[in-house]
């Protein structure tokens, strides 16, 4: 039996494993697909404290290695189903069934479809979530980045690098993402902002070749003569699995505040899986330890 399971190896998770590990602690991390979560597919982090520059792929791979020295077992496989017994949580994937005494959620989150018509059948032909990813196959062609945060903000600069133009689709004139970022894509001159825009049709047979786009203050439509259409607008959470364990609001995210605390005693959720206001790699990672160290006395409470 482990002290703690920990779902999912994003940065909250293995911040969690290395606080929990540190604690003297026996701790079982458990994922899905690759450890990292979503910040492996960020070319450039430039706002975690004390790391002037990193790539994301760098930082996970430091959190990951630090947390299996710490002592932290990693395993690649998927949780299927997730049980409260008398004395336990029972935590079963498709290979083995894990016992922990306590249990941390720290599943993230994943991409939000734009909820187009053929929006899925164009993946791979066009569409894409993740510019880092799939970038080089657009490289001299024309892009759309849609979405008006960090992550569209990001891969608008990452593929203005080698793409003849890049536009940005957002449905508001305001950005969410830094304003440093936006200046420096301002300054491009292969980038256009298509402000006040939401996307409406994907055009194009076989692959994509275009984006309709209209403007929600004028109504005046438009079509981006674009080979690509990067989906950048944001994240759902994945907890259907704990629906019956622990509370989760009306948009799917695990209830808790800054204790990191579920409505379940013994279960603690760390990262932007949770309800909370600022979803960065900072708080994942400041939630990674609250959740860690809470899980930490509910086991010394309990024996
Ligand atoms: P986000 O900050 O939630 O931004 C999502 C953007 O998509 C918003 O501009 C939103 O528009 C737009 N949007 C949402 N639903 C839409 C829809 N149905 N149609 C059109 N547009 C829609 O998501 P994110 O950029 O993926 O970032 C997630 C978190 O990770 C953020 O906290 C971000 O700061 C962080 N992050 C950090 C880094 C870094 O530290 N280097 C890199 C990437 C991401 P509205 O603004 O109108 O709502």
């Amino acid at each position: 039996m482990y002290d703690i399971i920990i779902i999912g190896a994003g940065t909250a998770g293995l911040s969690a494993a290395i606080y929990a590990s540190r604690a003297g602690k026996t701790a079982l991390v458990l994922e899905s697909k690759a450890y990292g979560g979503q910040i492996i597919n960020t070319p450039d982090v430039e706002n975690y404290p004390g790391i002037k520059n990193i790539s994301g792929f760098d930082f996970a791979t430091g959190l990951y290695e630090q947390a299996k020295e710490c002592g932290a077992v990693v395993k690649i496989q998927g949780v299927l189903d997730v049980k409260k017994e008398a004395s336990c949580f029972v935590v079963s994937t498709k290979r083995n069934t894990y016992e922990g005494r306590s249990l941390i959620i720290a599943t993230g989150a994943s991409n939000r479809p734009l909820g187009l018509e053929r929006e899925k059948e164009m993946i791979g032909k066009g569409i894409s979530y993740c510019a880092t990813c799939d970038g080089a196959f657009f490289k001299g062609k024309d892009v759309a980045v849609i979405g008006g945060g960090n992550t569209a903000l990001e891969d608008a600069g990452f593929l203005s690098n080698y793409c003849n133009k890049v536009y940005i689709v957002h449905r508001r004139d305001a950005f969410r993402g830094e304003p440093s970022s936006l200046e420096r894509l301002k300054a491009k001159e292969n980038v256009e902002l298509v402000l006040d825009s939401v996307s409406e049709k994907i055009i194009g047979d076989e692959t994509v070749s275009g984006l309709e786009v209209k403007n929600v203050k004028t109504g005046e439509k438009r079509i981006l003569d674009v080979s690509g259409i990067f989906v950048a607008i944001g994240q759902v959470p994945q907890n259907e699995l704990f629906k019956d364990l622990v509370t989760l609001d009306s948009s799917g995210y695990v209830v808790a505040g800054e204790d990191c605390r579920t409505s379940m005693d013994g279960v603690f959720v760390a990262g932007d899986c949770r309800t909370k206001k600022v979803r960065q790699l900072t708080t994942a990672a400041s939630d990674g330890a609250v959740a860690a160290l809470a899980a930490c006395e509910y086991v010394d409470s309990i024996f």
